[in-house]
């Protein structure tokens, strides 16, 4: 049986609640331009940016820096709060954006043992980023010292039919041998990112009451 705060769960970080809301915390991870911070903002903020829009024209050297920046993905992680109702089920999501810090494992093992539930990305136009996408799993669960993590897969960049590198069979079977929901998504066209989310959140609560019982 579970403390109020959570102490005493025999695996996984300790439950958290703010504002009487039960905090969920979920980190995303995946290789570099696969869309982490392109479905997450859509997740939170209904919108897209692509910022490799060739038109932006004039002001070329920012948007040359912005570009290079965003390219070797430099720029920090960031975490963002949403609220959700699933299954009737008031959440906040409290959702860890996870940059090109990967290496730097005293940091990675952090968020990988502060995460309550993981959404490994990659993209359909990248094969080498589905390749990566098992490495992150194992990850997971060297830090965890456990199979049973609540995570869902995802092949972003649905939308770009024409450039698919990786096909919808190679993601089911990569997803059942994990042993997880599979989603294809599309940031840009904001398709199956709600669903996403609101299944890892199922997926949280469907183990922690294994757990109880
Ligand atoms: P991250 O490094 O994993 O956070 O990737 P970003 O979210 O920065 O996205 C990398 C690039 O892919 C950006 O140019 C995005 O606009 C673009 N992108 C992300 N998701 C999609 C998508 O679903 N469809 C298309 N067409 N482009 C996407
Ligand atoms: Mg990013």
């Amino acid at each position: 049986s579970l403390s109020e705060n959570g102490e005493g769960s025999t695996n996984g970080p300790p439950r958290t609640t703010r504002g009487g809301l039960r905090v969920y915390k979920i980190v995303i991870l995946g290789d570099g331009g696969v869309g982490k911070s392109a479905v997450t903002l859509q997740f939170v903020s209904h919108s897209f940016l692509d910022y490799h829009d060739p038109t932006i024209g004039k002001q070329w050297n920012f948007y040359a820096f912005l570009f290079f920046a965003l390219k070797v993905d430099i720029f920090p992680e960031d975490s963002y709060q949403q609220q959700a109702v699933i299954d009737g089920e008031a959440a906040l999501l409290d959702i860890l954006d996870t940059a090109g810090q990967v290496e730097f494992t005293a940091m990675r093992d952090q968020y990988m043992r502060c995460g309550e539930g993981f959404i490994i990305c990659y993209s359909v136009t990248d094969r080498h980023s589905f390749q990566e996408a098992s490495e992150y799993r194992k990850l997971i669960a060297r830090v965890r010292l456990t199979e049973d993590i609540p995570l869902v897969l995802i092949a972003n960049k649905l939308d770009l039919q024409s450039q698919r590198k990786v096909t919808t069979e190679e993601g089911k079977n990569l997803a059942s041998q994990l042993g997880c929901p599979f989603y294809e998504t599309s940031a840009a066209l904001r398709h199956y990112i709600d669903d996403a989310f609101h299944t890892l959140i199922r997926e949280i609560r469907r183990k922690e009451a294994q757990r109880a019982l």
